[in-house]
């Protein structure tokens, strides 16, 4: 039988998720399917329910869904609690799991670095600011410091993962290790000329990590690279968030440089 897999969001526009998953069910033979499921907020009980009577075999959960599909689960990894939000569905046996492949991906680029920094700051305050502390955390990164254009949220979060908030005009006086966009400052469209860090205040030997992925090369990473600093783009924290919950899905590894260039491909097109 088919296995049923996909994402839901709400608006879910554009997702490469289908691309990666339906490209690794190719390549590894696996008779399954991935799709865009667009789902309304009101939607997610019913949703919940149609998750094990079809049955699904699985999802990506995406905004602003990563909250509310919490409480419809059997079990929820240890770090999905620690982050406070769900982005795979996933079985184990006949119960209903949740997981946050998120924190994965954001960590996997950061674990290839010949060095980890000692500090970082986290700039954003929304669902992927908190996959990203959860993932300092875990690597060890005990200096981190969280800025917001809303105060109130940084205030929340840094309490949340005992971390230091700072006012987001004062954030320029910082000199951190890595310095983390989880903003969607530099997006393609209109955010696409924006940057959430000056040009000319990147600490020497900096890590500047974008999690936005479109475009690839963002005003921010540009700016990094020219001031010298070590640049990584959120397309590997997507790559890394993907292949973890394929591999949760299926018990397979998708090949990695494979994956990597089809995502590549397809950003370009
Ligand atoms: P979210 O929960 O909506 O949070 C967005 C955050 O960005 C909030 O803290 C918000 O500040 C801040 N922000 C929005 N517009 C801003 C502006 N003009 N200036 C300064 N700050 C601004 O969204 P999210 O789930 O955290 O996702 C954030 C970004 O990460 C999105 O672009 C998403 O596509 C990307 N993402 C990438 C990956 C990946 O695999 N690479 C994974 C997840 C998410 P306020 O609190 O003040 O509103």
């Amino acid at each position: 039988m088919t296995k049923k897999f996909g994402i839901i969001g709400w608006p879910l526009g554009h997702t490469m998720s289908p691309t990666l998953h339906t490209w690794g069910f190719g390549e590894l033979g696996i008779n399954a399917i991935y799709e865009a499921w667009p789902l309304e907020p009101h939607d997610v009980s019913t949703f919940m329910e149609r998750v094990r009577t079809e049955p699904v075999s699985g999802a990506s959960v995406t905004i602003p869904h990563k909250r509310s599909v919490m409480e419809h689960l059997d079990r929820m990894t240890d770090r999905a609690k620690a982050v406070g939000a769900v982005n795979t569905l996933y079985w184990d046996g006949d119960k209903l799991c949740g997981e946050n492949t998120d924190v994965t991906g954001l960590v996997a680029p950061l674990k290839k670095l010949e060095s980890l920094p000692d500090s970082a700051i986290v700039l954003g305050a929304g669902g992927a600011a908190r996959a990203a502390i959860a993932g300092l955390q875990e690597l060890g990164i005990d200096e981190i410091t969280v800025s917001n254009r809303t105060l109130e949220k940084a205030e929340a979060l840094a309490t949340d993962f005992s971390v230091r908030c700072v006012a987001w005009d004062n954030r320029m006086d910082e000199s951190p290790g890595l310095i983390l966009n989880t903003t969607p400052l530099g997006m393609s469209g209109d955010m696409e000329d924006l940057t959430p860090w000056d040009a000319d205040r990147f600490p020497t030997k900096a890590v500047a990590y974008d999690i936005v992925y479109n475009p690839l090369k963002t005003r921010f990473l540009r700016e990094a690279k020219t001031a010298g600093c070590v640049t990584i783009s959120g397309l590997e924290m997507f790559l890394h968030q993907g292949l973890a919950q394929f591999k949760l899905w299926t018990g397979r590894d998708m090949d990695e440089s494979g994956a990597r260039k089809l995502l590549l491909t397809t950003l370009s097109s």
